[in-house]
């Protein structure tokens, strides 16, 4: 069982209000905050160079543990500054070292988030490979009997995202993997709502890429993310741009990293790395297996109360949704509803149809209210927003 006093205790920002916003950015807990904090003190008394010094063993162990944490080796992992720069780097090395172009087909799904989709794009108009779309089945899931028909040895990649940050559904990955090696097809998944907050096993799910964001469900600082890629396929993929941490040189010659950190470059936050050290050390001791059960508890508690509201229609599609609950209220813009929670102390979001604009199905997207409660949320951080989604529904 979580110790949810002493969890809240950690996080004094969910003291006084209901804070339902881990899949925008979620309050990270003290340790983090002291960590930081205390970096960046550090710095401006005796300079960059050797505060980081006197924390090397720290920094050093900031792979291990989210390698950890996603049951991969420490070597797989590249740290970045966000999940975009992860996914951005690793797709731009797949597209480039596996050489796709012409006649080669890369497959997406209706998650797709925004940033993912124009980089592809982007990409699919200097290499001159196509992008397809394989739609969702009833469910809301991919559909994989459409991805079997789709598949075929010209799909080289498939770019998954395990939950859109817009509905709570969970994309079934490990069949989608096994579908896409059939045919030597890599999937690159965007785990970025999925990290933190629900159990992921790399190895299980098989997939040869996953990036993640540090400050959503990780409750890490902003402004960090990572990369992981499969140890055989990551010697095979040369990133576009690399630095003196990517490679090495040695006359007029350079050999890149053995390991994943040929991804990465030399200069980055340090009280932010140190901070998303300290997130993933902090909830490997609550255990992923803990956090998710609580989770997904608050979040069914959440979805039952407001299933009461009049006029309320929760949107969450998926066989069995997760951490992310979204609402539509009847005769409610959702930006309005936000702001009248908001003014009632419960911290939510709107998220808007445009951040997985590929979604064509369900007779076009709406934008929802999101409210995304973490292990933290207390039963009353619960009624708090059920109430005042009531009163907000009473009013026309
Ligand atoms: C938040 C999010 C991202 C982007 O993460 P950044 O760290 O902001 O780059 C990508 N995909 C999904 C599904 C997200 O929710």
């Amino acid at each position: 069982m979580l110790e949810l006093a002493r969890l809240r205790a950690d996080t004094p920002g969910c003291l006084d209000k209901s804070f339902l916003d881990s899949a925008g950015s979620a309050l990270p807990p003290t340790p983090v905050l002291d960590a930081m904090i205390g970096h960046l003190r550090r710095e401006a008394e005796v300079g960059g160079y050797l505060a980081a010094a006197e924390r090397e063993v720290e920094l050093g162990a900031v792979r291990g543990s989210i390698a950890r944490l996603i049951g991969a080796a420490p070597g797989e992992i590249a740290l970045t500054d966000s999940a975009s720069r992860a996914w951005t780097t690793a797709f731009d090395a797949i597209v480039t070292s596996e050489g796709i172009g012409p006649g080669d087909r890369v497959l997406v799904t209706n998650a797709e988030y925004a940033s993912n989709a124009i980089a592809m794009l982007h990409h699919a108009q200097r290499a001159g490979f196509h992008v397809e779309l394989v739609p969702n089945d009833a469910s809301g899931q991919v559909d994989l009997a459409a991805l079997e028909e789709l598949l075929d040895e010209r799909v080289r990649l498939i770019s998954l995202v395990h939950m859109p940050s817009n509905s709570g559904l969970v994309n079934p990955v490990r069949a989608v993997v096994d579908a896409a090696h059939r045919f030597g097809a890599l999937v690159l998944l965007d785990a970025c709502q999925t990290v933190g907050q629900l159990e992921i096993d790399v190895a299980s799910l098989g997939v040869d890429a996953l990036t993640a964001t540090g400050r959503k469900w990780l409750r890490a600082p902003r402004g960090t993310g990572f990369l992981y890629v499969r140890a055989d396929l990551l010697t095979r993929l040369a990133p576009s741009a690399i630095d003196q941490a990517g490679a090495s040189l040695s006359g007029a010659s350079y050999t890149l990293q053995p390991d994943a950190r040929r991804f990465e470059f030399w200069e980055y936050d340090v009280a932010a790395r140190l901070g998303l050290g300290a997130a993933a050390d902090y909830l490997l001791e609550i255990g992923m297996a803990e956090a998710e059960r609580a989770i997904r508890a608050n979040a069914e508690a959440l979805r039952a109360g407001l299933a009461r509201v009049p006029g309320l229609r929760l949107r969450d599609r998926g066989i069995r949704p997760a951490g992310i609950v979204t609402f539509t209220l009847a005769r409610h813009d959702p930006a309005p509803v936000r702001d009248r929670l908001r003014a009632a102390g419960v911290i939510v979001t709107v998220s808007p149809s445009s951040s997985s604009p590929l979604n064509m199905s369900d007779g076009g997207q709406v934008d929802v209210v999101r409210a995304s409660p973490h292990y933290f949320t207390s039963p009353a951080d619960i009624e708090r927003c059920v109430d005042a989604v009531h009163t907000v529904s009473r009013d026309c």
